[in-house]
């Protein structure tokens, strides 16, 4: 395995990840380790996942190929052979995150850990979690912050439908980062009964490797399903970048080919030069932020700045360090699409896919003209994509209508 999959023994993926925690949460992250260890690659936990991930989840999830966006995108049929969607829209609760949720939940269970506890920003998170300790009988508390709860309505409706409570954060900046805050502050607290579901492929070590092996899924069953419908690997995998999980879920199946380029695409707001975005990659610098060394948004004090996107599940000022490995190893190459853009890929998708993305997901789909133009550089032939799907858009609509012209939402 290439040194982007494996972490040193501490944690680190080159420069980038390690444990920067207080000393009060070493022994917790010590025991999350060992059952990273031990449990998660036994028969005892990955038979049962794999029966929730079909049963539950809804997985495999299909590969689906596009023609109409394709042919938008290349009209001459030069550039781009074939468009394929991973269609992680498709899991139940309308995204990737119930994979690592899931995977977390049922690791927690096997703990003997009696208590979940998560952060959520946009509250998918949240809204996979609380669904998941649901399925599993145990108690949920979600952390979210005082401005997101009331931005996120119908999320904070669905987690108390499931039955948890979500707890405001009111220090801060009243948003995600505050929230994971607070999430950490509960388990140094509560460590012994509680399990902390972190959302994404960030946080202290092992949590970047815990919940990329559980995303993993999206890449592996991609790799196995393009090579069965066309016998051949993509020339690129693109995804959208958060946290990460997702990209580096779809990432991990194909890290070892070194022929398929890999593109993440980073919330590019209403510009990388304004400072209202949430490319961390591109524009943040090395920092340290929730437990890990990796690139943040931060002004020149180095105080966390509040970062912009108009999707919730993009509007997060880190990045799971191995992205920052592969940024700067050059095995990834990070890209950004701005609020403007996001939009009109979320129409035309809708339009001549049938597909109602989700805000995030359409940034990928956003950069596709950059990601042609990258290969062609290369000098690349006519290419073959894979896009992650990362989730449905229906969470969305009332972003939608409120940006959208009349003129562009029909009658
Ligand atoms: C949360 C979310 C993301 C961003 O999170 P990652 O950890 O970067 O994957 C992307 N797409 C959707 C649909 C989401 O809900």
């Amino acid at each position: 395995m290439s040194s982007a999959q494996t972490p040193t023994e501490r944690g680190y993926f080159g420069p980038f990840g390690g444990r920067f925690v207080a000393e009060t949460l070493v022994p917790a992250l010590e025991e999350l380790e060992r059952a990273y260890r031990e449990i998660v690659p036994s028969d005892a936990f990955q038979r049962p996942l794999r029966a929730l991930l079909a049963d539950y989840v809804g997985r495999p999830t299909p590969l689906s190929s596009g023609e109409r966006l394709r042919a938008e995108l290349d009209p001459g049929g030069e550039r781009l052979a074939a468009l394929f969607y991973k269609r992680e829209d498709l899991c139940h609760t309308g995204a990737h995150k119930i994979n690592n949720a899931l995977g977390q939940v049922l690791l927690a269970k096997m703990m003997g850990k009696t208590r979940i506890i998560a952060e959520t920003g946009a509250g998918q998170h949240g809204v996979a979690t609380a669904s998941a300790c649901a399925a599993f009988g145990l108690p949920c508390e979600v952390y979210m912050g005082e401005l997101d709860v009331a931005r996120q309505a119908p999320n904070v409706a669905r987690m108390k439908m499931l039955g948890a409570k979500v707890v405001p954060v009111t220090s801060g900046s009243r948003t995600l980062k505050d929230a994971m805050n607070e999430a950490m502050r509960d388990w140094v607290t509560n460590v012994a009964t509680t399990y902390y579901c972190v959302g994404s492929a960030a946080g202290p070590h092992p949590y970047p490797s815990l919940v990329r092996d559980l995303q993993r899924v999206i890449g592996d069953e991609a790799r196995a399903q393009l090579l069965a419908k066309t016998g051949k690997l993509p020339d690129a995998v693109v995804a959208c970048v958060g946290g990460g999980s997702n990209a580096i879920g779809i990432f991990a199946g194909f890290l070892d080919d070194a022929e398929v380029a890999l593109f993440g695409v980073e919330a590019g707001g209403l510009g990388i030069d304004t400072d209202k975005h949430a490319a961390t990659l591109t524009k943040g610098r090395v920092g340290v932020l929730h437990g890990a060394k990796s690139y943040v948004l931060c002004d020149d004090d180095g105080q966390i700045v509040e970062p912009h996107s108009i999707s919730a599940g993009l509007d997060y000022p880190g990045v799971g360090p191995e992205h920052a490995e592969l940024k700067r190893t050059g095995r990834a190459t990070y890209l950004t699409a701005t609020d403007d853009e996001a939009l009109a890929a979320v129409k035309s998708v809708a339009e001549r896919e049938g597909i109602l993305l989700a805000l995030e997901t359409a940034h990928a789909v956003a950069a596709l003209p950059r990601v042609l133009d990258a290969l062609e550089a290369r000098g690349g032939k006519r290419a073959t994509i894979v896009v992650n799907f990362s989730g449905r858009g229906d969470k969305d609509l009332a972003t939608l209508m409120r940006r959208l012209e009349p003129s562009e939402v029909g009658s």
